[in-house]
């Protein structure tokens, strides 16, 4: 077997050989790393960047260079999570292609399903899904459940020929144009409490009845979709875990998410990118700028001894567990404090296109920098399970506890 080294070895060889290192693709291109922390670009265009990022993954799993975590029941190559980390930590220094529905597909749905579908559901989906040779988005949320997601409302009724029929709406679907299923969770029982009447089904999105709207943001690009669903028909089979069970579901997929959060320390702008803003504005020596510049390196810091923390908690099997929430709370704020730092340098230069060099484009890192404070459950629900299950401080009210769904009342 292939040791440690000689993979992270060969690893750098096979991405030297195929895709250019970060400062050189930006050198060559003539236009600096983008900052931007969601896409920008066209439905086609979005298109190509999805195919090309399924396409990488799939030649990197056949080079034995992804799938190195997965059983080899499942396809993968069964080294274990350091060898995958390892190989990660190189592909970080390269510019290779992305799209933020393969993590959903790869990181969050495979895995769960891998733990609680059927038999027949993992033989089918899983090592496709975890090759993302069929991609899938996750439907949790709705207009109103999103930090309260026990609260959601699509309902989906058993019929008697056994299939469901589910009405409702889903929104911030990532990706979800494109995905050829949705992780879907109903409300199943409204006379269970909130938790227990959730059923979770895996949908395939071109069934008669899925409606989905991609949704603009202020950025420019439209990642994001609401998803109406009208009397939709899905087959039992389609169900994962049981009837009621579907709260499993979502908070074992929130694990992998909160997991996953931060990994990609690639996102967005980083400190070199900063200080460099800096310098080519003539603003090291400026006190306002200074301290700001001295905030966002400390974190820069930090952020790598928490990536050597994780990685030694990993290589000793230790789960990441409520400590999660507070790495998704650092990388969140550090990307905010970045684009506090390059407002403050920038001043009115971030809003207007004055044609400079690596100033304007900032505009994209400060708009899109707010929305992961949301995503993924927002920094006041991560510091809640902080408080709750780190620091053991006493649980909050909760009005809705051990009431029926249907008796809880709405705004
Ligand atoms: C970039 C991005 C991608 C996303 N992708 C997906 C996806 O693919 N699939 C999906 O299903 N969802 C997705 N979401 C949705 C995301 O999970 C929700 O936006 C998030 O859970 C917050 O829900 P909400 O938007 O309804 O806000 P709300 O829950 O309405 O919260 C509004 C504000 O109130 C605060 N708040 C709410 N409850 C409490 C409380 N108990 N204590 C303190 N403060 C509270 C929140 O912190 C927030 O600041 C995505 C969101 C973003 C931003």
């Amino acid at each position: 077997m292939e040791t440690l080294e000689e993979t992270t070895w060969r690893a750098r060889e096979w991405f030297e050989a195929r895709v250019p290192r970060r400062a050189d693709s930006a050198a060559r291109s003539g236009k600096p790393w983008s900052v931007a922390i969601f896409p920008e670009t066209s439905h086609v265009e979005e298109r190509v960047q999805l195919d090309e990022a399924r396409a990488w993954l799939q030649a990197k799993w056949s080079a034995r260079l992804a799938g190195l975590d997965w059983p080899e029941a499942f396809g993968g190559h069964g080294l274990g999570r350091a060898y995958a980390d390892a190989v990660s930590a190189v592909e970080a220094d390269y510019d290779v292609p992305h799209h933020d529905l393969l993590p959903i597909t790869t990181r969050l749905v495979a895995p769960m399903l891998r733990l609680l579908g059927t038999e027949e559901q993992k033989a089918r989906y899983v090592g496709p899904l975890a090759r993302s040779e069929i991609v899938c988005a996750q439907l949790f949320s709705e207009p109103s459940a999103g930090s309260d997601l026990a609260g959601i409302s699509t309902r989906a009724r058993h019929s008697p020929d056994g299939t469901w029929s589910v009405t409702g709406q889903k929104v911030w679907s990532s990706g979800a144009q494109f995905a050829d299923y949705g992780l879907l969770l109903t409300r199943t029982d409204v006379d269970a409490v909130k938790h227990a009447g959730i059923t979770a089904f895996l949908l395939p999105l071109d069934t008669p009845g899925v409606d989905i709207r991609p949704l603009r943001q202020m950025t420019g690009g439209a990642c994001f979709n609401e998803l109406f669903l009208d009397d939709v028909p899905v087959s039992d089979d389609y169900r994962v875990g049981n009837v009621g069970d579907g709260w499993k579901v979502a908070t074992t997929m929130l694990g992998f998410e909160r997991d996953a959060s931060g990994d990609d320390t690639t996102l967005g702008g980083s400190w070199i990118q900063v200080l460099s803003l800096a310098a080519a504005m003539s603003k090291t020596s400026d006190p306002v700028v200074r301290p700001l510049l001295a905030d966002v390196y400390a974190r820069h810091l930090l952020a790598k001894v928490n990536v050597a923390r994780d990685l030694s908690d990993r290589s000793r099997g230790l789960p990441r567990g409520p400590e999660g929430s507070m790495r998704k709370l650092q990388w969140v704020e550090g990307m905010v404090q970045i684009s506090e730092a390059v407002s403050q340098i920038l001043g009115p230069r971030l809003v207007a296109d004055t044609g400079d060099p690596e100033t304007f484009g900032w505009n994209s890192h400060v708009l899109g920098a707010l929305g992961y404070r949301i995503a993924g459950g927002s920094n006041e629900i991560q510091r809640t399970i902080i408080a709750e299950r780190v620091l053991g401080l006493p649980p909050g009210p909760r009005v809705d506890r051990g009431i029926p769904f249907r008796d809880i009342p709405t705004s």
